[in-house]
This record gives structure tokens, C-alpha cells and sequence, in this order.
């Protein structure tokens, strides 16, 4: 029985609702298509873990702390509304590489009556954007930084000829990063490349060594600690208490992100000088942002509100000098649609078939299901986040289904920070959207109890670092 129909317990509204009434609901959301390639592009695809796109300056944020995307997409598509599927690592990611949503897919986290590992790897028989193209001959390569989830037991490196994760020792920053993808580029090679690269520079504890000039705080203390220390306080409602904590937080938080921004512009001055950007595909985005103290949340996962789902999203297609800003919205899992769109036709074709082109046109969906476990048992805020929370997107409205029963409709444009809730007052559009986001999740994949990753010391150590 579909997870969503066990939690949404409601009628299926479609047959009751005419086809036209619903054209209100639905915005543009297609991007023009890029002429037709005849050769088959290189593919550089970067994830920004935990790069929020409302702090970033390209997107408006007041401190100029990304100088170098911002100068990127003076010749790229930037998107203004990317939303990710969920705001959490292991689903979002999962989201990109096969253009479904969590629900889909099945890497998620799931039900548990007592604290234990919650975490659903991605199911081996979903076809990943990696496998597609590699049948297409394209050396495929995945360089990880979040260590745990984005960990080969998780199975996300299906289709890596070259799957590396920065395991051993602390996070790895983006020094190290951009060093083990330079030594890959570096032989000379006849076939194309999809290149996969995840950085944990913007992810607790944030890289924050004070920039000078740019920012007037001392980074005195590890914003892990701090996230840890301010918990408490801020999930049970407390945070006003603690509000110089937060700013320092948010100071580290916009310094990690400049730190990054400074490695990116290092990694692409090496790409154009090995001619590697000519005839390449590049897409930046991010699984999540982060919570600051906003709607009572820290940190990321836990909920499906705006700062962890809105990211970046930065495109330039082969060639491109012009930079254009595109406000339809749309979702990161629109990935392998973006990168199939860029084919030559034969290879096209084939690829849709194998993942379809994701259609949005009628809306689209993030999720989160619970939380981690550690939060949902002996904790005072566990009750709160002990739900499955299905969000659908269409026409600038967000719907949120709560299964506590807690739903909630926003008007995104007028009310981008979802401080009033339109739910009692826009009762015939939630109900419209609710029969929309149900017919998205058709055909749920239920997690497989038995067949979890074994964790080990190490992982468990991971964990807390993480701060999972
Ligand atoms: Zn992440």
C-alpha cells in the first residue's frame, strides 16, 4: 500500500477536479533547449553540500560572499528558484542521479520505534544518470566529501568507474578535493567525462577561517559545538535566548561559503587552462541549505521549510557566453533531464528512455520523512519531527501534507520566508494541490529493514561529527 495514501488517508480528488481548473496552478518551467550537439559534451557536475541559496550574494544575500559564482553566471543560466527533493544529503543526491523524487527512489530514512540507524540505502535496480552515460562510453568519476552518506554502502556511486570518498582523517576541505580531481584530469583522454564532485566545505563544522577584511567576528569556537550547545534550545522554541550564538553561527555559515567560493575559482582557472571547459557541461547546485534559527530548526534535515530546500542551481551549457537568470522554478532533480537535453540525438533518445524526462509542468515535490533517529527518541522536540512531510510546489504556492495533520500552504512570492500560513484560508487550493502532489507519488518503494548498511566504529563516528 502507497506511503502516501496510507498517510494522506483522502480520497483520491483527481476524477473530481476538471483538467482546466488546474492551468491556474501551473507555471513555465521549461528552459530553452540548447542546439543540437554532435558530439557528445564533457559533464562536470558540482554538489555544494549545504550551500543555501538565500546566503548567497549571487542570490541576492547582502555579504558579498560569492564573488566568483556570482562572475560564472555572467555566462550561465542561473536558476532563481531551484528547490532540492529533500533537505537532507543521501535522498537529494539520490534525487539528482535518477531524476526521481525520495519517494521513487527509496533513499530515505523510515519509521523506527526505537533509536537505532533509520537510513535506507538507494535500491541497486533504480538506473542512476552515471550508468546511462557510461554505457555511452563517458569515463565516469565521483569525488565524495560527506563521508558517511554519500558512502558506496549507501549506493550511490552506481555507474563510477571511479568512486572516491575522502574517508580517513577530518572532513576533507576543497584544497584536498580539487588536488585528487586535478590528478584525475590529468591524463589525456579520447572518451568524454561525467564528473561528479561533492564538497563539505559549507557543512558543520563549516570551513570558517576568518577572511580578512571581509567579515568582523573571531571564529572562536567550532560551529559543530555551537549547533550542539544551541539545539536544545532552539528546536524547543528558545532560540530568541541565544541570538548572538546564532549570529556568530550564520558569520561562520557565510564565511564557509566565501572559502569555497575562493577553491571553486581555483578548481575552474585549472580547467581553463587544460581547454577542459570548451566543450563542457557545468552544473553547480547543492542537496540542501541549512537552518539558522529559523521556524525553530538548526542544521539541516527535519523539515521541508524554504532554507534547506531552496539551492543553487548554476548551469552554462558548451559555449555559452551569455548569462541568463531564469525564475521558473524548478528541482534538483531535474538533473539527468538537463544533462540527457545535452546529447547528441542517438544517445538522446536512448537515454530518455532509460530515465524519463522528469515533467514538472504541473508542479513538483520535495519530502522528508521523520528525522534522524537520534532526534526522534528522549529528546523534547522528537514528537515534532516524528512526521512524514510531503511538500508540492505549482504556480508560486507551496503545500505542505503534514501526517500529524499539520498542513500548511504558502504563497511563496509574497511570503518567501513562509511566516503565514494560508492554509485555513485557501482551503479549495490546498485541496487541488493535495490531489496533485498524490498523483506524483504513485508506486513508493517501503524500505527493506533487513538489508541495512552494517555500521561500523568509524561510521558511527562519522555520524557525530556530521552531526547525524
Ligand atoms: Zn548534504
Amino acid at each position: 500500500m502507497a506511503i502516501v495514501q496510507r498517510t494522506l488517508k483522502t480520497a483520491n480528488l483527481w476524477a473530481s477536479i476538471a483538467i482546466a481548473s488546474l492551468a491556474f496552478l501551473v507555471g513555465c518551467a521549461e528552459s530553452e533547449a540548447p542546439a543540437e550537439p554532435t558530439i557528445p559534451p564533457n559533464i562536470l557536475v558540482i554538489s555544494m553540500d549545504t550551500m543555501g541559496a538565500n546566503h548567497m550574494a549571487c542570490y541576492g544575500y547582502s555579504i558579498p560572499n560569492t564573488p566568483f559564482l556570482g562572475e560564472f553566471a555572467e555566462s550561465a543560466d542561473l536558476w532563481e528558484n531551484c528547490y532540492s527533493t529533500a533537505p537532507w544529503t543521501l535522498p537529494a543526491h539520490a534525487s539528482m542521479f535518477t531524476g526521481l523524487y525520495p519517494t521513487q527512489h527509496g533513499a530515505h530514512s523510515f519509521k523506527v520505534t526505537r533509536e537505532m540507524r533509520n537510513v535506507n540505502p538507494l535500491p541497486m535496480d533504480n538506473t542512476t544518470l552515471a550508468e546511462v552515460v557510461s554505457e555511452f562510453g563517458y569515463q565516469t568519476a565521483a569525488f565524495i566529501a560527506n563521508k558517511h552518506y554519500l558512502n558506496g554502502r549507501f549506493n550511490v556511486g552506481q555507474g563510477f568507474d571511479t568512486f572516491h570518498v575522502f574517508r580517513s582523517g577530518d572532513i576533507a576541505r576543497a584544497d584536498l578535493v580539487n588536488r585528487k580531481v586535478k590528478e584525475w584530469l590529468e591524463p589525456e583522454r579520447q572518451q568524454p567525462f561525467f564528473l561528479f564532485i561533492n564538497y563539505m566545505d559549507t557543512h558543520r563544522p563549516y570551513r570558517s577561517e576568518e577572511r580578512e577584511g571581509m567579515f568582523d567576528f573571531p571564529v572562536e569556537q567550532n560551529s559543530g559545538q555551537i549547533l550542539n550547545r544551541l539545539m536544545p534550545f532552539v528546536l524547543t522554541g528558545k532560540g530568541d535566548e541565544h541570538l548572538d550564538e546564532l549570529k556568530q553561527l550564520s558569520a561562520q555559515y557565510d564565511t564557509a561559503i566565501a572559502n569555497l567560493d575562493e577553491k571553486l575559482r581555483e578548481l575552474f582557472a585549472h580547467l581553463e587552462s587544460k581547454g577542459l571547459l570548451e566543450n563542457t557541461l557545468v552544473i553547480l547546485t547543492s542537496d540542501h541549505g541549512e537552518y539558522l534559527g529559523e521556524h525553530d530548526l538548526l542544521e539541516h534535515s527535519k523539515d521541508v521549510y524554504q532554507e534547506a530546500l531552496h539551492v543553487p542551481l548554476i548551469v552554462r551549457h558548451p559555449g555559452q557566453t551569455v548569462g541568463k537568470r531564469i525564475s521558473s522554478p524548478t528541482t534538483v532533480a531535474m538533473l539527468p533531464t538537463i544533462v540527457f537535453d545535452h546529447l547528441p540525438a542517438d544517445m538522446k533518445s536512448t537515454a530518455f528512455s532509460k530515465i524519463p524526462r522528469l515533467d514538472i509542468s504541473k508542479g513538483f515535490v520535495a519530502e522528508n520523512y521523520y528525522s534522524r533517529s537520534r532526534d526522534l527518541f528522549g529528546r523534547e522536540w522528537g514528537d515534532r519531527l516524528n512526521r512524514v512531510r510531503h511538500a508540492f510546489f505549482a504556480d508560486g504556492w507551496k503545500y505542505i501534507h503534514s501526517s500529524d495533520g499539520k498542513h500548511e500552504l504558502y504563497n511563496l512570492p509574497e511570503d518567501p520566508h513562509e511566516l503565514s500560513n494560508q492554509i485555513d484560508h485557501e482551503p479549495e487550493r490546498a485541496r487541488e494541490m493535495l490531489a496533485l502532489l498524490e498523483g506524483h507519488l504513485v508506486d513508493p518503494r517501503e524500505a527493506n529493514i533487513e538489508d541495512l548498511p552494517e555500521y561500523t566504529e568509524e561510521d558511527l563516528q562519522i555520524i557525530d561529527e556530521l552531526g547525524y
